[in-house]
């Protein structure tokens, strides 16, 4: 793992552990999706990622990270990130539910979040479900060799805003796979820093979070959960990928994304 001022590049090496681990992230992701069902309390949602996650015979990448007492978060409609699965907490048949899950193997980590409705959603909430998956794809197609952290950005952002969906600031993507968070940022909309240039080698954590409102958001008491300010829905997706020779690979693409 070679640190040059604000990127990370892994070793082939490093990229061999960090497949393993982000392909079990996306495992137990696809497991849990086709798992939940309303009536489930939101504990027992991160009870079942957790038996998951030590079946494939990982950690969780969450769990204790600076102090995070869930196996996963589980944020529900305007609950944006960072959702604490808890027992008095029944999901409903109309919620949105956003799982974002990590998982430790063999000295590497991988980071993938989704957001899941249930039976036929309303139509915004179908659109910004949509949109958001969508804005998270623009931003992989934008990250190839030679290109920049920005025209990442510029990519998520210009999705995000056909729909008018307000884009969450203080929370970006990030690099990945050895540690959970490794440089450099990766904002969901355009900034006055062109950010590093990409190579092959860098893993990156795509996930743009949107609201149907607008982009404020506040922290509960819990001290974790954010949610927007407006009370508007709010949908996460995310990705792990490395920059190659060519097309970007989504180190986290399985079935359900
Ligand atoms: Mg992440």
């Amino acid at each position: 793992m070679a640190l040059f001022r604000d990127c990370v590049i892994h070793t082939a090496e490093e990229i061999q552990r960090i497949r393993v681990a982000m392909s079990m992230t996306a495992q137990v992701r696809d497991q849990l999706v086709s798992l939940i069902r309303p009536g489930m309390t939101t504990l027992q949602i991160d009870q079942l990622a957790g038996e998951l996650i030590r079946s494939a015979g990982g950690t969780s990448g969450f769990l204790n990270y600076h102090g995070f007492p869930g196996n996963i978060c589980i944020s529900l409609n305007d609950e944006v990130v960072h959702g604490i699965g808890v027992a008095h907490r029944v999901v409903q048949e109309s919620d949105i539910v956003s799982l974002d899950i990590g998982v430790k193997y063999n000295g590497a980590v991988g980071d993938t979040a989704v957001t899941v409705g249930f039976g036929e959603l309303p139509k915004d909430t179908a659109r910004l479900l949509k949109a958001t998956q969508e804005a998270l794809m623009a931003g992989i197609a934008a990250a190839r060799k030679g290109c920049y952290i920005r025209d990442i950005s510029r990519a998520v952002e210009k999705r995000a805003l056909a729909d008018r969906l307000g884009i969450v600031r203080e929370m970006v993507g990030h690099g990945v796979g050895i540690q959970l968070h490794e440089p450099p940022d990766v904002p969901n909309y355009v900034t006055p820093v062109r950010g590093p240039r990409l190579v092959p080698g860098m893993v990156l954590a795509i996930e743009p979070m949107l609201n149907l409102g607008t982009n404020r958001i506040s922290q509960d008491d819990d001290g974790w959960t954010i949610r927007t300010r407006d009370g508007s829905l709010s949908a996460h997706f995310e990705h792990s990928i490395l920059i190659t020779d060519n097309e970007p690979e989504i180190l986290t693409w399985q079935k359900t994304m």
